[in-house]
């Protein structure tokens, strides 16, 4: 069975609802939820981190991208707006190292912090 978190989601091992899925791309709520809406869109290919996109898996944000408007639109936050945040490597916060990225709206998101 693969170690990593987000494969055992997408082979279905480790139980999860998919709030959408196409070929390429599932999303499920977060288990810890920053927003009213926080949603992870993850392709389904094991790719670790955004830097090690490339070549053939260059289209893959676009993908994630679609998607994650797709859910806002379903959601209802599209006209309010929402955030989408992708955590790269130690430094930039990522805690799971299977691509992914976050889609949080449903109330103001605040400032960055510097
Ligand atoms: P990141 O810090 O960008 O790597 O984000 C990883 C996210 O995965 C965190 O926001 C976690 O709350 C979330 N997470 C961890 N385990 C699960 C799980 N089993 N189901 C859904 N989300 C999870
Ligand atoms: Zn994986």
């Amino acid at each position: 069975m693969s170690e990593c978190l987000f494969c055992r989601i997408i082979a279905g091992t480790l139980p999860t609802e998919f709030v959408y899925e196409d070929e390429h791309v599932v999303a499920f709520r977060d288990i810890n939820p920053a927003a009213p809406v926080h949603v992870l869109v993850v392709p389904r290919a094991h790719i670790e981190t955004v830097a090690d996109l490339g070549g053939d898996t260059a289209g893959i944000m676009s993908r994630l991208t679609a998607a994650a408007n797709r859910i806002a639109r379903d959601a209802g936050i599209h006209n309010g707006g929402y955030r989408l945040i992708v955590n790269c490597g130690r430094d930039g916060g990522q805690t799971v190292f299977h691509l992914h990225m976050h889609l949080l709206g449903g109330r103001q998101m605040p400032e960055l912090a510097a």
